[in-house]
């Protein structure tokens, strides 16, 4: 079977590409292979989406002005409406005062529950464009760059003109092979890692006036996907090891009365270590030993006291509220490293002076929550490209962080396709 271009993955990476390049050149035979039963990848969990540069962006591989000009595009195609702020300057002057910033972003919130309908809206519209969308289909490393052909895991071939590999956070060791299969370099020297706070609304209310407030501390600390409404704090579980992360009903599920939000530290290693994927692996590994093959959790008042959380007093007291993951209750001590926890308390005591009472005894700290967006290709062109007719796109290779970002770099990728049919 020959197409003019495969995408492997439909998260907001593929989807991006697919949206543009069936947008901009009808007469293009296009094909989305997806491995999962659902289309989209992460646009499935909680969907909120920030229009403002850099969130959601690996600055390194992006200018402002490009950023800029490809999210008015992904706007165009994702149609969001966006949420109100209010009393951002009081948050902001409380944030310079103790030396950290409070950066206003343009997002809105479709939520866990309803995000199924934007996809199915999404998928409707690269269907009727002729876009082909095979789901439970998974492609293998096996990338012939010369052939221009690949082989799905069933060994069946498929024959390309360009091709567009974009397998998500969770495809990062996929994408790692594929890349050796190539010859092509890549660097995974950094990682974000950290924790997720759930808290009671009332000792963080800051998200009634801005739902996903990103404060940014000393030390590479800051505030990341902020959940409230019907907030939910989750685990991610991967091959042989789980995190923890976080996500929100739409409005019209109601309240839960909690938020959460994760606090994450970014990492950058240095020659000899080299591998940010393995060290993440590592930490989650270490992590979920202490916590009996799960993720840890523990009482910001136990902390203080200097002492593990258990099971048996885990809701007890002032200890009001039930945790929504079931994490072990245990000792972040015993795994965090101490650089990193050392950081992240501090940071967590300065937005206690922003927004005090978000340190009170009852909050609950998760571990471990990891971002590995590590993979740095070495790209041929601007567009992503790394050999003449293949694109790697999206967090696994490394040039987002977010679902805006995924889908501006899919758009990018697909404008250098374009460019390069164009010439030809
Ligand atoms: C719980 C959770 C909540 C999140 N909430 C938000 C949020 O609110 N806002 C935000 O901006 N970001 C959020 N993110 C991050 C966001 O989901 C990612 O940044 C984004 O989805 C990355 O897009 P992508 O296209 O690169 O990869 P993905 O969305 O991961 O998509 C990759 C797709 O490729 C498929 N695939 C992989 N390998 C193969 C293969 N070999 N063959 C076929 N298919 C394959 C996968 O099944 C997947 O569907 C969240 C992530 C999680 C886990």
């Amino acid at each position: 079977m020959k197409y003019d271009i495969v995408i492997i993955g439909s998260g907001p990476a593929g989807l991006g590409a697919a949206f543009h390049l069936s947008e901009k050149k009808s007469s293009l035979k296009i094909l989305v292979l997806e491995k999962d039963k659902i289309c989209s990848g992460g646009l499935l969990n909680d969907c909120k989406q920030n229009y403002t540069f850099p969130i959601g962006f690996t600055e390194e591989y992006w200018e402002q002005k490009e950023g800029e000009h490809f999210l008015s595009a992904v706007e165009d195609h994702l149609k969001p409406s966006f949420l109100e702020k209010t009393n951002l300057e009081k948050y902001q002057r409380r944030a310079e005062k103790v030396g950290s910033k409070l950066i206003k972003i343009k997002q809105s919130h479709v939520g866990t529950d309803k995000s199924k309908f934007l996809i199915n809206g999404l998928m409707d519209t690269l269907r009727s464009r002729g876009v082909e969308i095979r789901l439970q289909t998974e492609a293998g490393t096996d990338v012939d760059a010369i052939k221009n052909k690949l082989y799905l895991s069933d060994e069946t071939e498929i024959n390309y003109d360009k091709l567009i590999i974009a397998p998500g956070r969770k495809g990062f060791s996929y994408l790692q092979e594929v890349m050796n299969h190539l010859n092509v370099k890549y660097i995974d020297n950094s990682l974000d890692v950290g924790i997720r706070v759930e808290t009671k609304l009332e000792y963080y209310p800051i998200v009634l006036d801005y739902y996903d407030p990103k404060f940014y501390f000393p030390g590479k600390v800051r505030t990341f996907c902020t959940n409230s409404g019907f907030a939910l704090v989750t685990k991610e579980n991967y091959h042989h090891f789980h995190l923890v992360n976080g996500h929100a009903l739409s409005p019209d599920k109601g309240k839960n009365g909690l938020v959460n939000f994760a606090m994450l530290k970014t990492i950058g290693l240095e020659a000899p270590v080299s591998s940010g994927q393995q060290m993440a692996i590592y930490l989650a590994r270490l992590a979920n030993e202490i916590g009996g093959g799960n993720t840890i959790m523990q009482r910001v008042g136990d902390f203080r006291a200097g002492k593990r959380s258990r099971a048996e007093t885990f809701n007890l007291d002032l200890y009001d509220f039930k945790p929504t993951c079931s994490a072990c209750a245990g000792d972040l001590g015993l795994t965090v490293p101490s650089k990193i926890m050392r950081n992240i308390w501090h940071s967590l005591k300065l937005l206690d002076t922003i927004m005090p009472g978000v340190l009170h005894p009852s909050t609950i700290m998760y571990y471990p929550e990891i971002k590995m967006y590590a993979n740095k290709p070495f790209f041929i062109d601007r567009n992503f490209a790394v050999t003449e007719d293949i694109y790697l796109v999206g967090d696994g290779a490394g040039t987002s962080r977010g679902i805006t970002g995924a889908w501006a770099s899919g758009i990018r990728a697909a404008s250098g396709i374009l460019k390069k049919l164009n010439k030809e």
